[in-house]
């Protein structure tokens, strides 16, 4: 299988055909072998119009569900931004090009492992990660120009709009544990929030103390 036009296909289909338009998000996704951060075994759907089975129930985001969040965000290449959900490290790779600094907070450990793996192997050394409750953010780093949250919330963690710098953006899926939407907030310079509704999706549940309790 060819892993290179694999990849421009998925670009030109999924990426551009659905109407992303950042450059900067188009040639970060062209320039990152998703293939890396899944499963040898289900590298040949790599590039598929889907999210993937990453082990531990959980998954790697469908390719325009990436692209989607990280052009919301509207990164210039300067910024400091919080990801919570590293899940194979995929969307952490693509931040780790878009801006500065990358923080990512995974709660399951092999999968930080694995990530960070996959992570040093293309080089990537301005993401830093730690294990833990990402729905409480990551205070000792405060505050950040932009947050992504990649799995889905009852609502919108307050610490993570505590974390938010004056003009930074906040990307969450916002819903009930199977349909969510995708909720941008922009915190203006006077600290009052704003809010705009994306589209429709579908995450994983954002588990713990401000998100969804493990029992449910
Ligand atoms: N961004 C990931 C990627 O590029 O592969 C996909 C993330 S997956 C859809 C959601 C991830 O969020 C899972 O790995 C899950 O373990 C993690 N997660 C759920 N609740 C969390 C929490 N409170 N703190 C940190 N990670 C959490």
């Amino acid at each position: 299988m060819n892993f290179d036009i694999a990849r421009r296909r998925m670009i030109d289909s999924q990426i551009v055909g659905r109407g992303v338009t950042d450059r900067r998000v188009i040639e970060a996704m062209q320039k990152v072998p998703r293939h890396i951060f899944v499963e040898e075994a289900m590298s040949a759907q790599a590039y598929s119009d889907s999210s993937l089975p990453i082990g531990d129930r959980q998954t790697i985001s469908q390719p325009y569900i990436v692209a989607l969040m990280s052009e919301l965000l509207q990164l210039t290449g300067v910024e400091k931004v919080l990801e919570i959900g590293t899940g194979s490290g995929y969307q952490a790779a693509i931040l780790a090009i878009l801006a500065n600094r990358v923080y990512t907070v995974e709660r399951i450990r092999p999968l930080a492992m694995r990530a960070r793996k996959a992570l040093d192997s293309l080089g990537l050394l301005n993401v830093n990660m730690k294990i833990g409750d990402g729905s409480e953010g990551w205070e000792s780093e405060a505050p950040f120009d932009a947050i992504l949250v990649t799995a889905g919330a009852p609502e919108v963690p307050e610490p993570l709009i505590g974390q938010l710098r004056p003009g930074g953006k906040l990307v969450i899926p916002i819903g009930t544990q199977h349909n969510q939407i995708m909720v941008k907030i922009v915190k203006g310079a006077d600290g009052s929030i704003t809010r705009e509704k994306s589209i429709e999706c579908r995450f994983v549940k954002l588990l713990g103390s401000c998100g969804w309790s493990d029992e449910i």
